[in-house]
């Protein structure tokens, strides 16, 4: 399977599992290891209110899933939040409760 359907299967079963209301739509792959100003994900916020996940993925596989749970503990926050995001201490709670539940599986599921 490609990363991308890959990844948006296991974002969006991880959002359900949660009880998230706001579904990832879209995937972008990024063949990179960071972006130009260092990040390795974002969350966007489409102006049709669609969400997209952009991920650097040239990078070891629990890496990449470290940065898909970071960006989906964003997204189960709330849209509002999306375009204002901070790392706060409900991110802090969502991000590390989704790590220890998720982060094995989704690392497996990568490709390596
Ligand atoms: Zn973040």
């Amino acid at each position: 399977m490609r990363w991308r359907d890959l990844i948006l299967e296991v974002a969006n079963e991880i959002i359900r599992l949660e009880g998230g209301t706001v579904p990832v739509t879209d995937i972008r792959i990024v063949p990179a290891q960071t972006f130009f100003d260092m990040s390795h994900g974002t969350t966007i916020l489409e102006e049709n209110g669609d969400i997209a996940l952009r991920v650097a993925v040239d990078r070891p596989p629990a890496e990449v899933g470290d940065t898909i749970i970071h960006e989906l503990a964003h997204v189960l926050l709330g849209r509002e939040h999306i375009d204002n995001p901070d790392h706060g201490p409900r991110f802090q709670e969502i991000y590390e409760r989704l790590k220890k539940k998720y982060l094995d599986t989704v690392t497996g599921d990568l490709p390596p």
